[in-house]
């Protein structure tokens, strides 16, 4: 249905097509309002810029659900306000589709909103006043009419597909049917009755770019309503039957061998210019309402389908005929399509089989809006879900588009009349959400012809023959077997000759006249049949000359046989030459690859290198700080303990001057003592200082006192000059009663028994020192 396909290039069932480009475009939604109504005071739209339109709720609305609804904003690709005139809309939104239908792309175009929103009117228009239906078609007959084949040239098959024939067998069918039915003659003039009446004025013709002169063109039209998802053919001829009229037959739809969809059995008609296309459209619209007044149908709830084919095939090398080749023809497709009403079923108050046939046109509607719904979610999240375009005809006929590739595009009609307003709120969402949905775009497909240019050197050669014609022998017009003709039938017969008697003076003068008037004529013949002669002669002439120029076409082509195959060795010795060059490109290019490795091994031996060299470094410089710190720790540590040994010295000097000066004192005491008992047996006297220079160690205990070592030792000898003394002294014994003189009383052995105890390291926690040691044990 919807592929430009070339037949007989096709499989019988290739697989589902793919379209070979996967660029894609979204649905193209335009939007359009219409003016107010005279007798609507309020409005509830408002065009905010050309791609946004603005929904407010009427008052009454608003008060009724607390002013809950607000504005609401909607964005399409173009909003187009009230001023609007149909032709800056055909420019917008149906130009490109007849573009692309003339280039063999297919098109989809559907109106979608409200009863009276405009559908129609954007659609079809009015006298003076055409919508882009209209406008498409005058626009393609604008582009292609110099180019179009031959009525029944191309001949639909019924199978969706387009066949191709010769112009005698096309000429042949165009009698048959002309003799079976009244085929419309092309009207030459705009003329009809007031319906028929100039839909677009001439300043407003348009026209397509690009458009292959040297293709042969026809253009189709079906056209086909929904009702009540049944499909009725608009265009059929049927024989009316005044005393029972046959209800019209529903047809089918089928998939034809692209898998693309098709009304079976639906006339297409022939047409070949904008005129007779519109003759054949109001057919159908008057059709459409004779229908559905005796049907009593609602007009408003079905879907028209108008269809325009373009068939083109590539002319054959003279430029004169189209091509017979099947496989070479196009077919592209533009669907123009006017939805039904898209109000719910309650508004229109229909009932009975009515609201039925109501509720089956929503559906339709319904299946489009979900199958829109699918497409999208498919398309935005990856999903796989099933489009259900099957459920109605409308959204089953479009599957193509949809499915397969084509431009498709929507223009949503709005009535800014506040009744509207809650149906014009769910007509912008899903316009708003077909946005979303993605086409695949339309590939390009040349069309294979010969070289191009046929059709114009064509014409340029006849032009230029019958001007050196001319030239040369005066008009040489269509004239002469005319008037030879005339002169033949215009020689008289002869009269009856025979004589009824002497007195018969009639029958003589009467062959006498005709035989004058046969003379004439003859004379009259022959001076025709020697300017036929000349005519001849000329012709031959002119052969000769053609001889004499073929001739010299043939002396041109040996020379240029020649020139051929000089170019021919010169290109192979270029191929000889590109092959080698290739060849040394071939071996430049290994050569730098491996230059490229080389490099690269380089490169990355280079880097180790550099980090290596980095590690190494910083291994040195810790290493180095390391060094220093434990330096600074030993001097740290060898400075704290030269202090430490210092304090410690300072404090046992004092200490044992202290005690030195206590056992000075103590001396001193006994010497008193002593020099008491015996004043004139004088002692010599020893220098107190003496005692201070004894030097020794302290050294702290385990019992928590303290005990001196001495290094040193000086032996003070005193002899006892008293027993009286002794006697004093009796009481100091030990406690097994022994005195204890002998060991205590003299410096000297008090010394080296502190010395003894020093040495024997293993001083038990019983060892108490407080200055003066404990007495030995026997
Ligand atoms: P629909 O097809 O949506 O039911 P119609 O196209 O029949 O609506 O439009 C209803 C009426 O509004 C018609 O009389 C039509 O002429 C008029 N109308 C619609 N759109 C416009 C417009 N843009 N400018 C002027 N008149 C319009
Ligand atoms: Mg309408």
């Amino acid at each position: 249905f919807s592929v430009c396909n070339r037949k007989g290039k096709t499989p019988r069932r290739p697989p589902p097509k793919k379209p070979s480009n996967n660029q894609k475009d979204p649905v193209g939604v335009y939007c359009r309002a219409r003016p107010l109504g005279e007798e609507d005071e309020e409005c509830c739209i408002e065009v905010i810029s050309n791609t946004t339109i603005q929904l407010h709720a009427p008052d009454g609305l608003k008060a009724n659900r607390n002013g809950e609804f607000k504005e609401t904003q909607y964005s399409f690709k173009k909003v187009f306000g009230i001023k609007t005139t149909q032709m800056e809309l055909f420019e917008d939104v149906a130009k490109p589709l007849v573009e692309d239908l003339i280039h063999c792309k297919n098109g989809l175009l559907f109106t979608y909103g409200v009863t009276g929103s405009g559908k129609t009117y954007t659609m079809t228009g009015s006298p003076g006043q055409g919508g882009l239906l209209p406008r498409s078609l005058d626009m393609i007959f604008n582009s292609i009419s110099p180019y179009q084949a031959k009525r029944y040239v191309f001949k639909p098959d019924d199978k969706n597909g387009m066949e191709v024939q010769n112009q005698v067998d096309a000429l042949l069918d165009r009698q048959k049917r002309e003799s079976q039915t009244s085929v419309p003659k092309t009207p030459t003039t705009r003329r009809f009755d007031p319906e028929f009446a100039d839909m677009i004025s001439p300043e407003e013709a348009c026209k397509a770019s690009g458009v292959d002169e040297d293709s042969s063109y026809s253009v189709f039209v079906s056209y086909i309503e929904i009702y009540n998802n049944y499909i009725y053919d608009l265009l059929e001829e049927t024989p009316f039957d005044p005393i029972k009229p046959k209800p019209p037959q529903s047809k089918i739809l089928r998939e034809d061998q692209n898998h693309n969809m098709y009304v079976a059995g639906c006339t297409e008609v022939e047409v070949k210019s904008t005129e007779e296309a519109f003759e054949v459209f109001w057919r159908g619209q008057k059709k459409r309402r004779i229908a559905n007044t005796q049907l009593n149908r609602e007009s408003s709830r079905s879907h028209s389908v108008f269809i325009i084919k373009l068939a083109q095939a590539p002319l054959d090398a003279d430029g004169d005929n189209v091509l017979q080749d099947k496989s070479q023809v196009n077919v592209s497709q533009l669907c123009l399509v006017d939805l039904a009403g898209s109000e719910r079923t309650s508004r229109t108050r229909a009932e009975g089989s009515r609201l039925r046939e109501a509720g089956n046109i929503n559906q339709s509607l319904m299946t489009l809006r979900t199958c829109i719904e699918v497409l999208r979610e498919n398309q935005m999240c990856g999903t796989n879900k099933m489009v259900p375009y099957r459920d109605s005809k409308v959204t089953h006929l479009f599957k193509n588009y949809f499915d397969g590739e084509g431009k498709v595009r929507m223009v949503v009609c709005v009535n800014p009349k506040a009744d509207d307003y809650e149906e014009t709120l769910l007509v912008m969402r899903f316009a708003e959400m077909t946005q979303e949905v993605e086409v695949a775009r339309p590939v390009d497909r040349p069309i294979c012809g010969f070289a191009a240019g046929r059709r114009q050197r064509n014409q340029a050669f006849k032009e230029e023959l019958t001007r050196r014609l001319e030239d040369r022998g005066g008009p040489v017009d269509g004239d002469s077997p005319t008037v030879l003709n005339q002169l033949l039938q215009s020689f008289p017969p002869l009269p009856p000759c025979e004589i009824s008697g002497p007195n018969d003076n009639v029958t003589l003068p009467r062959l006498i006249e005709a035989l004058e008037k046969r003379h004439k004529v003859r004379q009259m013949m022959v001076e025709e049949y020697n300017k036929t002669g000349k005519i001849i002669t000329l012709f031959r002439t002119q052969d000769s000359n053609l001889l004499s120029k073929e001739n010299f076409i043939q002396e041109q082509r040996g020379r240029l046989g020649e020139k051929d195959k000089m170019i021919q060795n010169q290109k192979n010795e270029i191929d000889r030459l590109e092959k080698k060059s290739k060849m040394l490109e071939y071996k430049i290019d290994i050569l730098q690859k491996t230059t490229n490795i080389y490099e690269e091994d380089k490169r990355s031996l280079q880097q180790e290198l550099e980090s290596r060299e980095q590690r190494l470094q910083r291994e040195m410089s810790e290493k180095r700080r390391m060094e220093s710190r434990m330096q600074g720790i030993v001097t740290d540590a060898k400075l704290k303990w030269e202090k430490e040994c210092e304090r410690r010295v300072n404090a046992k000097q004092l200490e044992m001057q202290n005690k030195l000066w206590v056992k000075d004192e103590k001396l001193k005491q006994l010497k008193a003592i002593v020099t008491e008992g015996k004043t004139e047996n004088q002692q010599p006297k020893r220098p107190s200082r003496e005692k201070d220079k004894v030097p020794g160690e302290v050294f702290k205990t385990r019992g928590g006192g303290q005990a001196v070592q001495f290094t040193d030792i000086e032996t003070l000898k005193q002899e006892n000059p008293l027993a009286a003394s002794r006697k004093r002294r009796s009481s100091e014994t030990g406690p097994d009663g022994e005195p204890m003189e002998g060991n205590w009383t003299d410096v000297e052995t008090r010394c080296s028994v502190a010395l003894e105890m020093r040495a024997g390291s293993n001083l038990g926690p019983g060892y108490q020192h407080h200055g003066y040691p404990k007495r030995r044990k026997p």
